[in-house]
């Protein structure tokens, strides 16, 4: 068949998959990273602030260790201040390695913040809250998931979702600050 340059698009001799990303499970980390997640997912929803309850935290991969913590920071007027990008400007700068790290946050990343997660090579995220939580719940999103976003690049990252939702779907269900 005709290769196809639709965006997000993988032509085969016999198909054409256009992101379908899917969640992955828990398992396909290390047991050492998995024994600590949720531990990790708390102390995101501990770095969450007011108003944009959104937190995020890096695990190493081989230690399970949490190494670096950041809340939503839109509050100082940046724009690209979302936990996640702040987490991994952070600790890239700090000099991590964030190839060795799991992105563990308490919502599904944005558009923007999923592609920032591929730029850093993080080896898997695990969220909490999904996307259509948020948009139900008032929030402004994108109609992307998170899986279809990384579908769409050049890394097979796992993404596992609705990690400790019941513990993270509180901090949105009131909605946005109006
Ligand atoms: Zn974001």
């Amino acid at each position: 068949m005709a290769a196809t340059a639709l965006a997000g698009c993988v032509s085969s001799t016999s198909s054409t998959q256009c992101l379908t990303g899917e969640l992955a499970d828990a398992a396909v980390f290390p047991s050492i990273v998995r024994e600590g997640l949720d531990s990790a997912m708390r102390q995101a929803i501990g770095v969450a602030p007011e108003g944009f309850p959104f937190g995020a935290v890096l695990v190493d991969i081989v230690s399970g260790e949490v190494v670096a913590a950041a809340g939503n920071q839109m509050a100082n007027g940046d724009p690209s201040a979302h936990a996640e990008v702040d987490v991994l400007r952070e600790a890239g700068i700090a000099g991590i390695d964030l190839t060795a790290t799991v992105l563990v946050t308490t919502a599904e990343s944005c558009v923007m913040c999923a592609a920032c997660a591929v730029w850093a090579g993080v080896q898997g995220v695990v969220y909490g809250t999904p996307v259509t939580f948020l948009t139900d719940s008032g929030w402004k999103q994108f109609g992307l998931t998170q899986p279809e976003i990384v579908s769409a690049s050049w890394l097979s990252m796992p993404v596992v979702g609705n990690y400790l939702r019941e513990l993270t779907d509180p901090l949105y269900a009131s909605g946005p600050p109006r």
